[in-house]
C-alpha cells in the first residue's frame, strides 16, 4: 500500500447493521477521500451484561451483505476473531501491525453520539494517539455538539480532511435517521424493516426469525447505550 494511503474503520455492536452505519462509512470515505473503510462487528464476551440479540455469526453475516457490492466498503472479522471485548484502542494496536499502515493513516469513524462518550473508553486518552477519529454527524446529533461536549480535545478538533496528525475530524453530512433500537423494536411489532437495512439484510433477518424474541433491554432515546458498554472498562 502506498504511503498516502488513507483507511477507515467503523466499529459498532452492529445488532443488525443498517443504512445508517453505511451511510456513515461512505460519508467518511468520501470526505476525507479514504481508500476504503473496514466495518467491524464488536465482541461482546458472553459474561457482560449487554448481550447483543444476535449471534456474532450472525452479526457478522449482516455486516458482509449489507457491504457486498458497495465500492469502498469491506466487512472484517478482526474484533470478532479476537478474545475478550473489543477495545478501539487494541483494535487500532492490531490492525495497525498487521496492515502496515502509520497510525497517521488510519481513521477510527464514530458516530457523533458515540464520540460523546469517548472519556469513558478503554485506555482513554491514549486511544486518541492511536489513529485518527473521524465524527460524523448523526440526525439529533451534529458532529459540531461534540467541541461543547469535549472542550479538552476540541483544540484538536477540525473540518479539515488534511490536519496534522492526530487529529478529531468533524464530518457534517446527512446519514439516516436509523439506530439498530428501532430495528429491534419494529421487529418485536412485527414491522417491517424496508428503508431501514439493506433489503439482503432484511432477508437475512426474516429468514433466520431475528430479533423477535428480543427481550434484551432497549431504549430508543440513549441509542449509543450498547456502544458504550462495549468501549467502556470491563
Ligand atoms: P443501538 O441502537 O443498538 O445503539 P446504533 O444504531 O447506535 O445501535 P451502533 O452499532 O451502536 O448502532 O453504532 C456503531 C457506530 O455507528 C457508532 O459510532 C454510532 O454512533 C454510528 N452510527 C450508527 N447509526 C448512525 C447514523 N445514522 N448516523 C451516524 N452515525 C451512526
Ligand atoms: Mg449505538
Amino acid at each position: 500500500m502506498s504511503p498516502g494511503t488513507r483507511i477507515g474503520l467503523l466499529g459498532g455492536t452492529l445488532d443488525p447493521i443498517h443504512l445508517g452505519h453505511v451511510d456513515t462509512a461512505l460519508a467518511a470515505r468520501t470526505a476525507l477521500g479514504l481508500a476504503r473503510v473496514i466495518v467491524l462487528p464488536s465482541r461482546v464476551p458472553p459474561h457482560r451484561p449487554q448481550q447483543p440479540s444476535a449471534s456474532p455469526y450472525h452479526r457478522f453475516a449482516m455486516t458482509a451483505l449489507a457491504v457486498n457490492g458497495v465500492e469502498g466498503l469491506e466487512a472484517s472479522d478482526i474484533e470478532l476473531s479476537a478474545p475478550g471485548p473489543s477495545y478501539t484502542a487494541d483494535t487500532l494496536a492490531r490492525f495497525q501491525q498487521s496492515s502496515g499502515l502509520s497510525p497517521s493513516q488510519i481513521f477510527f469513524i464514530t458516530g457523533a453520539d458515540a464520540f460523546a462518550e469517548i472519556e469513558t473508553w478503554h485506555r482513554y486518552p491514549e486511544v486518541l494517539d492511536l489513529s485518527h477519529f473521524v465524527v460524523v454527524s448523526r440526525p439529533g446529533f451534529p458532529a459540531a455538539t461534540v467541541r461543547h461536549r469535549l472542550p479538552l480535545l476540541a483544540p484538536r478538533m477540525t473540518d479539515s480532511a488534511d490536519a496534522p496528525f492526530p487529529s478529531i475530524v468533524l464530518v457534517n453530512r446527512p446519514t439516516r435517521d436509523v439506530s439498530s433500537t428501532e430495528i429491534r423494536r419494529r421487529r418485536r411489532a412485527g414491522e417491517p424493516l424496508t428503508g431501514l437495512v439493506a433489503a439482503s439484510v432484511e432477508q437475512h433477518i426474516v429468514q433466520h426469525g431475528l430479533y423477535v424474541d428480543d427481550t434484551a433491554p432497549t431504549s430508543i432515546s440513549t441509542p449509543s447505550r450498547r456502544a458504550d458498554h462495549l468501549h467502556g472498562q470491563d
